[in-house]
């Protein structure tokens, strides 16, 4: 039985094990966090190209059962003018609308799919080295425990080591002008947002909520800043943050700063980068998925459902090639979407930084609402959802839509 040893247990990690393990690979994950941690708790989109990945691994229920449906993203200026509405999914087809879900749910979901299949999932492993043999493929974690296997897949995130190993001249992650923070919150009196999360391009700083049938707020800003020194932001308690965010948000409508006011828990503030054009994804033996490759910033709402779909696209190249080959396979069938999709969301975050003039936000919001006014109808972004890769059937591997 071929062997592959798996870096990373976030959303790519799990994935491709539990498809590998379904086609007779023995698959172990190792992760460097000391135990399952979910990364704070914050929320994330999971896209309609997502769930269907998740439906191939008989887990899109499961994760659905505690998220917020969201077809739609209504779009707010700073004077409470409404933008407009923007599909999240296929224009005109809500039921199959993307997902707000907390993150520590789709990994538990993911998680406990790779448990449930008898998949080794090791924490406390650090990967500090690769080694190619003519045979295999070796790795070394930093408590000195040593693995073997046919292949190496790096899903090891934005800061992969893996893709350095791959390519020492892969280029770095690029800092995106902006940095999210979120939270949750309970607003007396505010009417849950069911099918919908609202956007609102306020005077300061870019903010986004939802709340939920039980009265959850879910909210997020993106706040416009330089680049910030590593490690910087963890000296920031959560205290100082809210009290900047309430300070950005001060002018922006209802129920922007009823939310700030009563914004509950920790606050995280997470600086925005992004990766295009790793040219090489895989080196001999190893091979790269995920974030490690392709990372997008959030504003696409695609990063989680970008990985899982590298996750059954590698799967399926495995089954039907050797490693080499299916590799390269890979790389030429994912690489020209997932780059799509980074672009799509730059151009996202361009609209988002406040760096334009009072001038230059009078004009955008003056032109949004024509550029809108079609949007909830429109197609053109179809092709980000409409992604279906099969699993069950090697040759449908290319994907429709
Ligand atoms: C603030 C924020 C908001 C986001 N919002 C969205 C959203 O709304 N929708 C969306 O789709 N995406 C969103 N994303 C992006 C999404 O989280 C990522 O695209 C997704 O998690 C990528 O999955 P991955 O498996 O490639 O990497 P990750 O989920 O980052 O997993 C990488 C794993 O590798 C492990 N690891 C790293 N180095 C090592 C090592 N040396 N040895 C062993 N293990 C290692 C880490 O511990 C981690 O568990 C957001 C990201 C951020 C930061």
């Amino acid at each position: 039985m071929p062997r592959a040893l798996i870096i990373g247990s976030g959303v790519a990690g799990p994935a491709v094990a539990q498809f590998l393990h379904a086609s007779g690979w023995d698959v172990e994950i190792f992760d460097a966090q000391p135990a399952a941690q979910n990364y704070g708790g914050l929320f994330l989109n999971v896209a309609t190209n997502g769930l269907a990945v998740l439906e191939s691994l008989g887990l899109r229920q499961r994760l659905l059962e505690d998220g917020h449906r969201a077809p739609n993203m209504v779009m707010w200026s700073r004077t409470g003018k409404r933008l407009g509405a923007v599909p999240n999914g296929p224009a005109g087809d809500p039921a199959r609308g993307s997902v707000i879900v907390k993150r520590d749910r789709l990994h538990e979901v993911l998680r406990d799919g790779a448990t449930a299949a008898g998949i080794p999932l090791i924490f406390g492993a650090r990967l500090v080295g690769i080694e190619e043999t003519a045979t295999s493929v070796r790795a070394t974690f930093a408590d000195g425990r040593v693995a073997e296997g046919d292949i190496l897949i790096g899903c090891d995130g934005v800061g992969s080591p893996t893709r350095l190993w791959i390519d020492p001249a892969a280029p770095a992650p690029k800092y995106s002008g902006l940095v999210g923070l979120g939270g949750f919150a309970r607003v007396e009196g505010l009417a849950p947002t069911p099918e919908t999360q609202h956007f609102v391009f306020g005077a300061r700083s870019f903010f986004g909520y939802l709340v939920r049938t039980d009265g959850t707020v879910y909210w997020f800003a993106n706040i416009t800043a330089p680049e910030p020194a590593r490690g910087s932001m963890r000296g920031v308690s959560s205290d100082e943050w809210l009290a900047r965010l309430r300070e950005l948000h001060s002018d922006d409508p209802f129920p922007v700063p009823q939310i700030l006011e009563r914004a509950e828990g920790e606050i995280r503030a997470y600086p925005i980068y992004d990766l295009t054009h790793v040219p090489r994804w895989s080196w001999g033996r190893v091979v790269a998925l995920g974030d490690a490759v392709h990372a997008t910033s959030p504003s696409a709402g695609q990063g989680a459902s970008l990985a899982l779909e590298d996750a059954v696209t590698l799967a399926n190249c495995l089954r039907d090639a050797p490693y080499d080959r299916a590799f390269a396979e890979y790389q030429r069938l994912r690489q020209p979407r997932a780059e799509a999709v980074v672009k799509y969301a730059r151009a996202i975050n361009a609209q988002k930084r406040v760096t334009k003039s009072r001038l230059g936000v009078a004009i955008r919001d003056a032109m949004m609402p024509m550029f809108l006014r079609r949007a909830a109808n429109d197609t053109r972004n179809n092709w980000l959802y409409n992604h279906t890769i099969q699993w069950e059937d090697p040759a449908a591997r290319r994907p429709t839509g």
